[in-house]
């Protein structure tokens, strides 16, 4: 049978991280097969839904190359894929289950229920649960007669339709990550399959979709561990095949210690979504890890390490690569932290390695200046090995773009000699009658200046880089000024050479 899995969320919001390395591992592990990914939007929960978040979670999956072989926007053979759209299938699924005794209808009132935990509570029962114990106590299809049922559900009063669990049954199924896992019903509770507005509850409409859609792996966080007993039961309860289970690591805070929330997040200053996220709720923008400046590439790199151990020292995959090593046995039990240095780390190498058309398309297309395309390749191909993010450009090589107006002081105090200015006087007039030059003839110009007195070049070199970016430091200064060209260097060097006249040393 062919490999079948899906990506699931619920559009309850933007996508967080942990989901985008959800659906990464979804749509490895079926590429790695030659099998399909499935992106199914799980939007039965009315209450909860939000404005934009579907939209939102295709721009984030498309951002990151995780393309969906079906869903909202292919297609594909076993739609529709939102659930809103398939309401007749769960209804006819929850019927089934009550027609055949293992699952009934349940009348009672929000009250009724809290009178229930009440009593219970008081009776010292630790977890209070509608369950094989007290659904007999309770208003539903298992306690009053059938005429009685009827006729409640013909006048139109609310009810919802339980599963009926097993009192005292061990339910065991092996995850492929956890291995075997082992969970008395007498711990669960006749969970609601479907609610009183006639929507499912996200067990039913998920185990009836995956067996529709034909999932053969279920692959999702951990956090949906503790829902997959009921979901075992349930596909027993249809007489289905089930899937493979596979519940990934939790994803921690940098340091380990608990889940990395929007919260920690926020407060260690780094993003938590792949892209934007404008709230319509609060208002609150949230910057994502594209604006921030990270390349989808570094991204899916850093992500897929997050919990998955592809044994053996390197670090750096394709996606190709990626498609290749993967493999669900490979994924660890223990939480992954997220560690926000590495995500930079993965940036810069990614950056590094980017062509320079490719960088110089983006700067150009990240900046508001009219800059050519020649000259943006020319600025990236010198700045990409300092970089973290491309936007670093426009402030540690702010200097490409404007003449400096602040100098580097420890270079001004050290360096500012009269021996340097003598020298960039010089320079300048040899400058200045050029239209255009190229590293090469800078350097000769530069130490032909020098050879006359014999001065060292590192005496007057960090006075010339002062002079044209305000900076102690940087890239290749011969490019920089064949960059800038003649004129703006000799207007630049005057410039200096004015402003910092009362800091000339002897
Ligand atoms: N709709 C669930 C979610 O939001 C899907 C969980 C699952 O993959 O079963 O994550």
């Amino acid at each position: 049978m062919s490999v079948r899995v899906r990506f699931a969320p619920s559009p309850t919001g933007a996508l967080h991280i942990g989901g985008v390395r959800t659906a990464l591992y979804n749509y490895l592990f079926a590429k790695k097969h030659g099998g399909a990914f499935v992106l199914r939007i799980e939007d039965t929960d009315q209450n909860r839904f939000v404005e934009g978040a579907e939209e939102y979670i295709q721009d984030a999956l498309k951002w990151c190359g995780i393309d969906s072989d079906e869903g909202v926007e292919p297609g594909g053979d076993f739609g529709p894929y939102r659930q809103s759209e398939r309401k007749a299938h769960y209804q006819e699924h929850a019927q089934r289950l009550v027609a055949e005794g293992k699952a009934y209808y349940a009348f009672d009132s929000p009250e009724e229920l809290d009178e229930m935990r009440e009593r219970l509570k008081e009776a010292r029962v630790a977890n209070p649960q509608y369950n094989a114990i007290t659904r007999m106590q309770m208003s539903n299809s298992l306690t009053l007669s059938e005429a009685e049922v009827t006729e409640r559900i013909d006048s139109g009063a609310p009810y919802v339709i339980r599963v009926k669990l097993p009192r005292n049954e061990d339910i065991r199924f092996e995850d492929i990550v956890r291995d075997w896992v082992v969970v008395n019903t007498a711990t669960l509770d006749d969970k609601i399959l479907m609610k009183s507005d006639g929507m499912p509850t996200y067990h039913l409409a998920n185990i009836v979709d995956d067996h529709m859609m034909q999932i053969t792996h279920v692959i999702r966080g951990e956090e949906w561990l503790p829902s997959a007993p009921l979901h075992v039961i349930l596909y027993d309860y249809f007489g289905w095949d089930r899937p493979a289970f596979a519940h990934l690591p939790l994803l921690l805070k940098p340091d380990g210690n608990g889940k990395l929330s929007k919260r920690a997040a926020d407060k260690l200053g780094f993003p938590i979504f792949p892209l934007n996220w404008n709230d319509p709720e609060s208002g609150e923008l949230s910057e994502g890890f594209m604006e921030k400046g990270y390349l989808p590439e570094a991204m899916i790199n850093f992500l897929s390490l997050l919990g998955w151990n592809p044994g053996g020292e390197q670090e750096l995959f394709s996606k190709e690569e990626l498609i290749q090593e993967f493999s669900l046995e490979r994924i660890n039990k223990a939480g992954a932290k997220f560690d926000i240095e590495k995500a930079k780390w993965f940036n810069q190498q990614y950056l590094k390695s980017s062509s320079d058309d490719e960088l110089a398309q983006a700067l150009m297309g990240n900046t508001e200046l009219a800059i050519d395309f020649d000259l943006a390749r020319r600025i990236v191909a010198m700045m990409k090995e300092r970089i973290t993010f491309l936007s670093e450009i426009m402030v540690s090589g702010s200097f490409f773009f404007e003449a400096p107006t602040v100098y580097d002081e420890k270079t001004v105090r050290k360096k500012w000699t009269q021996q340097a200015v003598d020298f960039l006087g010089e320079f300048t007039s040899q400058l200045a009658v050029l239209e255009a030059l190229d590293g090469e003839q800078v350097k000769s110009i530069i130490l032909g200046i020098l050879e006359k007195d014999e001065t060292p070049i590192g005496r007057v070199m960090p006075a010339l880089r002062l002079s044209l970016t305000g900076q102690g430091g940087g890239p290749d200064l011969m490019e920089i000024i064949s960059i800038l060209g003649p004129q703006e260097s000799v207007s630049r060097i005057k410039k200096a050479i004015e402003e910092l006249s009362e800091s000339v040393k002897e």
